[in-house]
């Protein structure tokens, strides 16, 4: 992998990235267009980083396909699927981790201890190996797209990180290789996440502008489906995370919510008028 990217490095190309753990979708797909069109070259990393999972999370359950995915990003003309062995990646005696102290700390990382170290960790690592001119990340894990962003420009890694908007099913559940755990009833239910987004863009047109009963209104919405649990529904500043208390200006609205055993994540900007 290092070997062609400096090739193709010193014949004055440039190499788009876009890193995954697998288990192809549109989102994956939509990324991959998108980051060929600002590039020469782009490589696709296919990895199920261990150390970004929590020990009761789904690493093992993780769903993987490595012959449909190789035909999908062949389809689409990715240049080198990258997929790396967790032993390589992590041989004994591994001990580097990097951590983005602050943007970390909230939403899923205070859910995940460890997570987000984990996949600035990986990252940083694929970066070094990969040597990308710039790199696509879905705004549907919007903490990490900040978390990577900070990262780059803290360790002045020179890589352009460009955000790609959330793919979204038909009835507005974003695409995630999580959405195979959903039994067809759970299925239904999980349009909540969605619905509930667009309940609070709603609310807040209406002139809503506390956030703690809104945020109240928004989780009773969530649980009124059934099968679901709420991980957290928080109003945030976005772009420090910070919690936010009066929606004056565009503030991020981010859900984590079980459903079933699929623990699921959607976002927004909600935007007063
Ligand atoms: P994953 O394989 O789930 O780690 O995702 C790999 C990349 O695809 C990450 O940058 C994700 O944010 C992005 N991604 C996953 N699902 C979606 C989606 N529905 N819309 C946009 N980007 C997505």
């Amino acid at each position: 992998m290092r070997a062609w990217s400096e090739r193709v490095r010193q014949d004055g190309a440039r190499i788009a990235f876009v890193p995954t753990m697998g288990y192809f979708h549109e989102g994956h797909l939509a990324l991959m267009r998108k980051a060929k069109e600002l590039a020469d070259k782009l490589v696709v990393s296919i990895f199920v980083n261990p150390i970004q999972f929590g020990p009761q999370e789904d690493f093992a359950a993780y769903p993987r396909d490595l012959n449909r995915d190789a035909r999908l990003a062949e389809e689409i003309g990715v240049d080198v699927l990258f997929v790396p062995e967790a032993q390589k990646m992590y041989p004994s005696g591994f001990q580097t981790y990097v951590e983005v102290s602050e943007l970390s700390k909230p939403l899923c990382g205070a859910r995940r201890p460890g997570h987000f170290r984990g996949v600035a960790t990986v990252c940083l690592k694929l970066f070094n190996i990969v040597k990308p001119h710039l790199a696509v990340f879905g705004l549907k894990d919007y903490q990490q797209f900040l978390v990577i962003r900070r990262l780059v420009e803290d360790l002045n890694l020179g890589i352009e990180i460009v955000g790609h908007p959330i793919v979204r099913e038909e009835d507005g559940l974003a695409m995630s290789s999580r959405n195979t755990y959903l039994s067809p009833e759970e299925r239904k239910s999980a349009t909540c996440l969605y619905k509930a987004l667009c309940l609070a863009q709603e609310k807040v047109k209406e002139g809503a502008r506390e956030a703690p009963p809104l945020k109240k209104e928004i989780e009773a919405f969530i649980l009124s489906y059934p099968y679901t649990r709420i991980d957290y529904v928080e109003f945030c500043h976005p772009e420090t995370l910070e919690p936010v208390k009066e929606i004056s200006s565009p503030t991020l609205l981010a859900l984590a919510v079980f459903v079933g055993r699929a623990r699921l994540i959607d976002n927004a900007l909600i935007k007063p008028l």
